[in-house]
Parts: C-alpha cells; sequence; structure tokens
C-alpha cells in the first residue's frame, strides 16, 4: 500500500533469541541446492542421499531420490530415542470438554499398533487409505501409521458430504476408509459413520475399491449403528489390540505420502499428490523458522483442520518431526461459547497460535471484550494463513491477542506448495499488515507480466514460482496432462509454476498478494485487486466482512460489486453505504468505489473458510451457480438474492 504504512520491527528481544537470521537468505540464494540438503539432513535417513533436485524430466521433479526414510519414524520414534519420550506430543481437547495427552512414547506405542494392524488386513506400501474422521487422536495416529508402511493417506474433512467422501474415494482407489461412530457438534453427537455407509454405497452401486471400514468409536450415540459384516471392524476390537512394537522399513524420498483434494474455491477440487522426503524436509524446516520453534518450551496451536494441507503440514508432519508439543482442539471456536480458544490458549499456555483471517475477523465480530478477560501472555508468536488478511484486522490480531508483543507471521501457500512458501521470517523480517512479505530462504518467487517479464515495484501482474522447491507437488492423482494444464502451460516457456494468484512487490519491496487472478478487476481500463477493496471497506468501523467481485459492466468493462457484513444491523443502510463509498475512494482511488454495495447477513464459504467470490460473480452477472460442492451452506444465496432484489 503506500510507504506511510506502520511497520512492525522484530524486538530486540525476540531478535536475541530467533532461530532465523538474515544470513540465510544469502546462504540459500547462493547455493539452494546445498541449503535444501542441508535442511533435509536435519531429518533422520536410513540410506542418506547424494542427489538433490532431479528436474530432467520437468515439470515432474524428485529431490533426495536416492535416500530413503521413514516419515512416521522422523516424527515420532526418534525423539522417543533421544529420550524425549515423556515429552508431550499432543494435548488434545475434545469438543464436550473431555480431554487425552498424549507423550511420543504413546503415540509410538499407538502409530505401532495401527501400522501392525493395517499390515494384518494387506494393506502395502503404496495402497490408499481414506480418512474421514473429525479431529480425534486416532486421525492423526492412522496418518501416521500410513506413513510408516509408505501407504497413501487421502484425508476427507469431516464436513464433507457423503457425494464428496464417494468422489473421493473413487478417484483416489482407497482400499480402507477409516471413520468414527459420530463426531460432536456443539456437545450433541451427530452421525458419521452412517455417511460412510451412503457413500459407499451396496449391490452395483457398491465402491469398488474399499475392502474395509474401520471404527473409532468416538460418540456412542448409536447402539443400533448400521454395520456391514465383513467389510467393517471398530478399531477397539482391531487396532487397539495389536502389539505395540512394529520394525519400521525405510521407503524412497519418492514414496507418495498423501494425497490431498484442494479446498474447491476456484473450481472443482485437484487431488494433489505430496511425497516424502522433499515434503517433509519442507515441511520441518518451516515449521523450526517460520514459527521460530523452541522445543520443550513451546505449546504450538494450529486450528486448522486435518482435511486441509494447513492440518496436514502444520498439525501433523511439521511440528511432529520437530518433536513439537502441540494442541489438537476437536470443536469449533464458539462452543460452547465465545471464549473457547483463548480457555484453551490459558489453560495450556499455548505460545504460538496459528489461524486464518476469517476467524480473526470473527473475533473482531464478537468483540475484544472476549480476548481481553484471559490471560493470554504465554502468546509470543502469531500466524495466518488461508487468504489476504485485511490491514485492519492484522493490527487488530496483533493489538488485541498478541498485546503488541508478539511478531505476526502471513503465511502465503498451496496445497499444491506443500509448505510455507511467502512469509516473513520472525527475529529478522520487518513486517507490513496485510503483507506475507517475500519469499523465504530457497524460494524464489517473481511478479511478472502476461509475456513473463518481472514488473517494478508498485506494478501488479501474476505470481509465479520460478525454481523448483522440495515440498512441490508431484502431480494431480491420476491425470499427468491436467497437472502440466493447471500449473505449467500459462508461462510454459519459461518452465515456471503458475500460482493463480496475482501480486505486487510495493515500493519498499514487501510483496503483496492479491488474491486470485481471475479475482483481479478491470474497471475502466484500471486493474483493482479485489483483497484491496475488501481491506478498505473493512477498514470503515461498522464493517466485519466484505467480498468484492468485478461484474460485468457496459460502460467500464467491469464493475465492482461489493457484499458487506455489518458489525452490528443499523437502521440507515444509505448512510453507511455513502460512506463505505467514500473509505474506499480515500484508502484507494475514487475510481475503486464500487458500483453497487449489498448488506447482506452471510457471506458463501468453502468449509475451510475461504470467500467463494465465483458464486458471488454467479449471482451478480445473474446466472446459475456453479460448482458448489464445497460450499457450506447453500441457503445463503437465498438471503443475499432478496438483499439485491
Ligand atoms: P482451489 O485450488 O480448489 O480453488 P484453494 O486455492 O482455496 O482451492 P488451497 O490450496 O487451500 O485451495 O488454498 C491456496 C490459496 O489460498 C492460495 O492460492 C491463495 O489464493 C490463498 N492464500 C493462502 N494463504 C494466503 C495468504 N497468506 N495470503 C493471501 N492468500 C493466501
Ligand atoms: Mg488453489
Amino acid at each position: 500500500m503506500s510507504s506511510t504504512d506502520q511497520v512492525y520491527p522484530p524486538s530486540p528481544e525476540f531478535v536475541a533469541q530467533a532461530n532465523a537470521n538474515e544470513a540465510m537468505y544469502s546462504r540459500a540464494a547462493n547455493d539452494p541446492e546445498e541449503f535444501w540438503a542441508e535442511q533435509a539432513r536435519r531429518l533422520d535417513w536410513a540410506v542418506p542421499f547424494t542427489r538433490g533436485l532431479d528436474w530432467s524430466d520437468a515439470p515432474f521433479a524428485t529431490w533426495f531420490a536416492d535416500g530413503k526414510l521413514n516419515v512416521a519414524v522422523n516424527c515420532v520414534d526418534r525423539h522417543v530415542d533421544a529420550g524425549k519420550g515423556d515429552r508431550v506430543a499432543i494435548h488434545w481437547v475434545g469438543e464436550p470438554g473431555d480431554s487425552r495427552d498424549l507423550t511420543y512414547s504413546q503415540l509410538k506405542d499407538e502409530v505401532s499398533r495401527a501400522a501392525n494392524y493395517f499390515a494384518s488386513i494387506g494393506l502395502v506400501a503404496g495402497d490408499r487409505v481414506a480418512i474421514y474422521m473429525p479431529m480425534v487422536p486416532e486421525a492423526i495416529i492412522a496418518m501416521l501409521a500410513c506413513a510408516r508402511l509408505g501407504l497413501t493417506h487421502t484425508v476427507v474433512f469431516a464436513g464433507f458430504s457423503s457425494a464428496a467422501l464417494r468422489a473421493r474415494v473413487d478417484d483416489a482407489g482407497a482400499k480402507v476408509v477409516i471413520t468414527t461412530d459420530g463426531q460432536f457438534r456443539r456437545g450433541e453427537p451427530a452421525p458419521l459413520k452412517t455417511a460412510v455407509d451412503e457413500a459407499l454405497g451396496s449391490g452395483d452401486d457398491a465402491a469398488p475399491s474399499v475392502e474395509k471400514v474401520i471404527v473409532v468409536r468416538r460418540t456412542n450415540h448409536d447402539p443400533d449403528l448400521p454395520w456391514v459384516a465383513g467389510r467393517d471392524v471398530w478399531w477397539e476390537d482391531t487396532v487397539a489390540e495389536a502389539s505395540p512394537v512394529h520394525e519400521p522399513e525405510a521407503f524412497d524420498a519418492e514414496q507418495p505420502l498423501f494425497l490431498l483434494y484442494t479446498s474447491g474455491t476456484t473450481g472443482s477440487p485437484k487431488g494433489i499428490v505430496h511425497t516424502s522426503g522433499g515434503y517433509l524436509t519442507q515441511a520441518a524446516y518451516t515449521f523450526h523458522n517460520v514459527f521460530d520453534h523452541k522445543e520443550a518450551r513451546d505449546v504450538f496451536w494450529c486450528t486448522a483442520d486435518i482435511g486441509w494441507v494447513t492440518g496436514h503440514t502444520y498439525i501433523v508432519y511439521g511440528p511432529l518431526a520437530n518433536g513439537a508439543t502441540e494442541i489438537v482442539y476437536e470443536g469449533t471456536p464458539n462452543s460452547p461459547d465465545e471464549h473457547r480458544h483463548f480457555n484453551i490458549i490459558e489453560k495450556y499456555g499455548v505460545t504460538t497460535y496459528y489461524t486464518a483471517p476469517t476467524l480473526i475477523r470473527t473475533f473482531m465480530k464478537w468483540g475484544r471484550q472476549v480476548p481481553d478477560a484471559h490471560d493470554l501472555t504465554s502468546l509470543r508468536l502469531l500466524g495466518t494463513v488461508g487468504e489476504p488478511i485485511n490491514p485492519e484486522a492484522w493490527r487488530w490480531y496483533y493489538d488485541v491477542i498478541g498485546g503488541n508483543r508478539c511478531p505476526i507471521v502471513d503465511t502465503w501457500w498451496q496445497t499444491e506448495t506443500g509448505a510455507h512458501m511467502l512469509a516473513p521470517l520472525p527475529g529478522v523480517t520487518a513486517c507490513v499488515p496485510g503483507s506475507a512479505m517475500g519469499p523465504l530462504p530457497g524460494i524464489s518467487a517473481k511478479v511478472v507480466d502476461d509475456n513473463g517479464n518481472e514488473l517494478p515495484q508498485g506494478e501488479q501482474g501474476y505470481l509465479v514460482l520460478d525454481k523448483p522447491w522440495p515440498g512441490m507437488l508431484r502431480g494431480i492423482w491420476g491425470d499427468r496432462q491436467r497437472f502440466i494444464d493447471t500449473y505449467w502451460s500459462r508461462f510454459a516457456e519459461q518452465g515456471w509454476y503458475f500460482a493463480g494468484d496475482g501480486a505486487r512487490y510495493d515500493e519498499n519491496g514487501a510483496l503483496w498478494v492479491l488474491g486470485r487472478v481471475d479475482d483481479v478487476m478491470n474497471v475502466s481500463g484500471h486493474r483493482i485487486s479485489t483483497a484491496e477493496v475488501e481491506s478498505a471497506l473493512v477498514a470503515h468501523p461498522a464493517v466485519a466482512e466484505a467480498a468484492v467481485i468485478g461484474a460485468a459492466d457496459e460502460t467500464t468493462g467491469q464493475g465492482i460489486v461489493a457484499f458487506v457484513i455489518l458489525m452490528e444491523e443499523s437502521d440507515d443502510h444509505d448512510a453507511l453505504i455513502t460512506q463505505m463509498r467514500d473509505q474506499v475512494a480515500v484508502d484507494i482511488s475514487p475510481i475503486a468505489k464500487p458500483r453497487e454495495i449489498n448488506i447482506v447477513p452471510e457471506l458463501p464459504k468453502t468449509r475451510s473458510g475461504k470467500i467463494m467470490r465465483r458464486l458471488l460473480k454467479d449471482v451478480a452477472e445473474g446466472r446459475e451457480l456453479g460448482d458448489t460442492s464445497t460450499l457450506v451452506d447453500p441457503s445463503v444465496f437465498e438471503a443475499i438474492r432478496s438483499q439485491r432484489a
């Protein structure tokens, strides 16, 4: 934004103890392969690698391909072997108020039992296993047991419908589905296993790949839980009865670790493939440096669900590879009330809290009296991910949650990138609210125009990743061509990965991600980013959230249409709308003033909490809605349409 933006340098105390340092940037730039090899050597390799990147079959990369390792051993056993078995790995907090702590030793036993049982039913390296579970410890145990055996897991968010589950199970060809009998919603049990039964079908319609369904008892709510003899087994009768001793085997660095479907914000979800050695290297490296993690002192909490990549990398693989102690919370932020997260931070002394802008805006709407009622002084670092964070929300997070003391890491990355790509380094970078600042050491990114020319500071263009990185996706499951078309065709000549997002370097060299390029608007020849107009609207004190789209406009090409949620209901919408338009004119330019501002009760979001602008565009342009399969609540559109009528 403007050069008057306040900059937040790290405090001298933070700098003095930081894991990261300025020299990492030049070291990585001078010899990226050696830099990444050094990071990879922080892991335990059964067979050390001698090679780094192989890009000869671009865009299909391999990293450390002649090395062998076991991902689960790296996340669990090696900490036990190093005498840290009594350290808590997971403080699990159940939705209805139950809780459970798992030390690294206990985790090792549990993962070993699951691995022994999975092997006993004939699963072999390379087989796929679908995991459709709420946030219970067994979900993480199941993921790690898959990793231990070289199985490829695909976690499907438990809020998805049975149809969405079936599509993913079929696409992945999963042999086993792991689920729970039910899940808690606001303290009440709700069915889950029945959704699996519906998804898997029967007779002619039965999912062809699935041989077994393993059911963890969670809610115990249904004495007549439907059961398919021969297919269904209880976890407690099988896994829990298996031996806690399991001899792990090492796998190739390129052994597929998981496939995960993208959130579907921009279209139908893609099955992203990640492998082992490079992915774990980048997950562990970013966790250590971007979260400044200190073992035996920090209590980390990533609030994502394991159904998203954020949960994979920063609940499971990144923290556990570093021997961290972390919170895993099963429920929503407002059950039983809006104090839930703050109670957890206080009770466990959380030091590092990583969440999404959508939740921060929700906290703002609830009001600062909620966090102010708690002692949050254990916090020392905050993070955000998922969408651009509006500067207003950033400052609120910094002040109200972080007590003007905690660095904020705004982390830009994707399901496809595997781990953080753009982010400040805490203790090194002076942050500008709303900017992800720049590529991490070892990562290379550019902002370019249509022809791939690098743009000067101040001009917005396409965000590209011009060098391969260890955690990069290795493909789209079963669809070689879609992988090439989706990510590598826009800048095929240069061989760059195009992320789909627009960005700009500002005059001080800070990198701003401006949202999807499909969302960049063209108003009378001016390119205006939806993210910036949204941030200007959110800066108005009455506005809680805003979504902006460019709708076809006969005179200007595109007209800016905004949908806003108010902090609290007001009778004078007209006056507010005038003020909001003025706010945009002042913050950005009169050209960016929305043509139309709709005050609505809700915004359409994906299950991972992102605003689905493409559907709002369908509404504004009077079309039928596109793919809504990952939308939380389709009924929001009735309310939105009635506001516009
Ligand atoms: P699909 O690819 O199916 O449309 P999706 O892109 O929402 O879904 P994810 O991989 O979960 O799926 O999200 C990655 C995207 O989220 C990025 O491309 C970017 O648009 C957005 N994003 C993530 N973190 C940030 C951030 N810190 N700042 C700005 N945008 C972010
Ligand atoms: Mg995407």
